[in-house]
């Protein structure tokens, strides 16, 4: 039996290949991440039975409830906004964090993730257009954060995350993922020691396609592949 969840996956992977080729990238080098906020774990695992590996949540009591009923045979991924007093919980359930962009979040992580003789993937969160309403660090200040956060133990910093201002032109969205790109191309290039910048976590289901052409290792999609989400 097919669902329309697999339906899905399989048209967005078509678009990821065709986006792929068209930047002469190898889609091997490209993820797709389930964005399963809000999704029932029903749902979250037909989309594990579509081959989805990688999924991502955005609130830690919703992913403290749903992570141990769908279980660990994939990755998690936290991508959404962390207060420091909720670290404790989630040091056991994510294996990666998108959405770190300040040190004392960082610290807080690595001592949390020590206590369990855990290392956490971390990607620094950046506020590339610097909305003030966005979350992230600002790009003059990543080269010292992720020094700083590189030099924790129990953290390895992977690379960058952003999230453009809302559009509904994808292409309003370029100039963030070339912004994204090439600030991680300085980073890689000051060869911070601990600091891997292999990874681009951008692009979402209105813009994965334009993230993918700029480089996104991982892109983070939601709607495209569950539908519309009830509003809450
Ligand atoms: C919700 C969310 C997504 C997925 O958004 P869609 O538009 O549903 O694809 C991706 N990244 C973050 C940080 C999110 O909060």
């Amino acid at each position: 039996m097919t669902t329309q969840i697999a339906d899905n996956i399989r048209t967005i992977r078509n678009r990821m290949a065709a986006a792929a080729a068209r930047a002469g990238r190898d889609p091997a080098g490209i993820r797709l991440m389930a964005v399963s906020k809000t999704v029932e774990p029903e749902r979250i695992r037909q989309a594990i039975d579509a081959g989805i590996g990688l999924l991502g949540e955005n609130y830690v009591q919703e992913a403290r409830e749903k992570i141990p009923a769908v279980g660990q045979a994939v990755q998690w991924h936290m991508i959404g906004h962390l207060q420091t007093n909720k670290v404790k919980y989630v040091v056991t359930l994510f294996d990666w964090i998108h959405s770190v962009d300040r040190l004392e979040l960082a610290q807080e992580l690595s001592r949390r993730a020590g206590q369990h003789g855990r290392v956490l993937n971390v990607l620094i969160e950046i506020n590339v257009s610097g909305e003030a309403s966005k979350n992230g660090a600002r790009p003059a200040d990543v080269l010292e954060l992720a020094r700083q956060v590189a030099a924790l133990p129990n953290l390895s910093v992977r690379g960058l995350m952003t999230m453009p201002p809302y559009s509904d032109d994808p292409e309003n969205s370029r100039p963030y993922f070339v912004a994204l790109r090439r600030l991680r191309d300085e980073l890689a290039a000051a060869a911070l020691p601990g600091v891997a910048m292999a990874e681009l976590s951008m692009g979402m289901t209105d813009d994965f396609e334009v993230a993918i052409e700029e480089g996104a290792t991982i892109i983070r999609v939601g709607r495209a592949i569950f539908g519309e989400r009830r509003s809450t």
